[in-house]
């Protein structure tokens, strides 16, 4: 369209968007798709965080809060980082935003220059490589297998780095596939950042706390000599169940947060003064957000464990078991280049989800939005007999494929 500008012609909408705003309206017109395609926890808010949102409003805290978020709750956001990441930040080298999806698309604005390239593990969550795009920088995209859990091979990336490499981004536990880097593996991600200077790591670290035992979480901006090359994006949407409330931050060195501040000085200013009393709420839980949180992440194990035993039960289909998040990323191509009577060929992810959507009324993500084709993203942020009627479903709709 050559009306639009073409920074923006070059962006691709969201396809998660598309997918859950088509399953919604689905739904609306009284068709019973069960939604397994949103990124959204299906608890509400825990009540203590609710109750400092609903305290601020009657205690009339609704007015404009500094850019960079209220110094209360920078300074409790400091305290989180030393003392569930150890690492440590002022709250002046933080920045508290509508979301981690503004402080990622900040970060990328504010450190890449046109033509830098921004290496991206695939898959890889929706927005980064159109967050690259929209400044100019070109996405480079690293496959990962399923056979290595999608984790990075580091020797790969050693290869891919060029003087243009501004920026990696990694994410763990990651969206869309639940793995987790383990600390070994990130080291050896950090010896190779080591010797290229002008890389930089944006580690999205916002499922942090959705980690199942013994799996633990490594911030990667505490590994040695890694803090002056990272900007660690966290929020509040994913483990204490607030995505409405529109909070994340991103901390870092200094002068690459002043940047981040400085556009969204222009762009949204400081984030809700009402949301972020509740974010202080939410980090006075306790550690990795105390009972509240850790009830949250048990029924997701729950569901975890009793979606890879159902499907690891279905003819072809391969599964990593996911360490973290709430999502499964299986491989159906076994199902690719079949015939459906009265739909068609199964071509791909899309429309191996088109199929499952028209034919077993289930909401899902091709694998191809994320980077990787083979497979297929099942969001489990819904309950458990949800999730057992959405297996039904499938494995009923799969039958005429076999
Ligand atoms: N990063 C990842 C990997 C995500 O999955 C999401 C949400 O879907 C975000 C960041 C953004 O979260 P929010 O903007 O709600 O804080």
């Amino acid at each position: 369209d050559p009306s639009i500008s073409p920074r923006v012609n070059a962006v691709k909408p969201s396809k998660t968007v598309a997918i859950s705003d088509l399953a919604t309206s689905l739904v609306q017109a009284g068709v019973p798709v069960i939604r397994l395609a949103a990124g959204e926890p299906d608890f509400d808010t825990p009540a203590p965080i609710a109750e400092a949102g609903i305290n601020a409003i009657r205690e009339g805290y609704t007015r404009y809060t500094p850019n960079a978020g209220t110094m209360e709750l920078r300074q409790a956001i400091c305290h989180k980082l030393k003392e569930e990441n150890g690492i440590n930040y002022t709250p002046d080298q933080v920045v508290v935003s509508n979301g981690a999806k503004q402080s990622l698309a900040q970060a990328v604005l504010a450190v890449c220059s046109p033509g830098d390239e921004v290496i991206i593990p695939a898959p890889f969550w929706v927005s980064y490589p159109e967050m690259a795009r929209l400044a100019d920088a070109t996405p480079v995209i690293l496959p990962t297998s399923i056979s290595d859990n999608f984790l990075l091979d580091p020797k790969l990336l050693e290869s891919k780095i060029t003087e243009r490499s501004r920026l990696l981004i990694l994410c763990s536990p990651s969206n869309p596939t639940g793995s987790v880097y383990p600390k070994g593996l990130l080291e050896k991600i950090a010896q190779i950042v080591a010797k290229h200077p002008r890389l930089l790591v944006l580690s999205d670290e916002i499922y942090e706390h959705i980690i199942y035992a013994p799996t633990i979480h490594t911030s990667f901006a505490s590994l040695p000599g890694m803090w002056d090359r990272t900007l660690t994006v966290n929020g509040f949407s994913k483990a204490f169940a607030m995505t409405g409330w529109r909070l994340g931050y991103i901390a870092g060195p200094k002068h690459f947060i002043a940047a981040c501040g400085k556009i969204q000085s222009q762009f949204t200013s400081g984030a809700s003064s009402i949301a972020q009393k509740a974010a202080v709420a939410a980090l006075g839980l306790g550690y990795a957000g105390g009972e509240a949180v850790s009830t949250m992440v048990k029924a997701f194990r729950e569901r975890r464990d009793f979606l890879v035993k159902s499907f690891r039960e279905i003819d072809g289909v391969k599964i990593s078991e996911p360490q973290g998040a709430f999502y499964l990323f299986i491989d159906f191509s076994f199902y690719y280049g079949r015939e459906a009577e009265g739909f068609g060929k199964i071509e791909d992810s899309e429309s191996l989800c088109r199929y499952l959507l028209d034919v077993g009324q289930v909401a899902l993500v091709p694998g191809s939005a994320f980077g990787d084709d083979t497979c297929i993203r099942i969001s489990y942020a819904e309950s458990l007999t949800t999730l057992q009627a959405a297996v039904e479903r499938i494995k009923k709709a799969l039958i005429p494929l076999s």
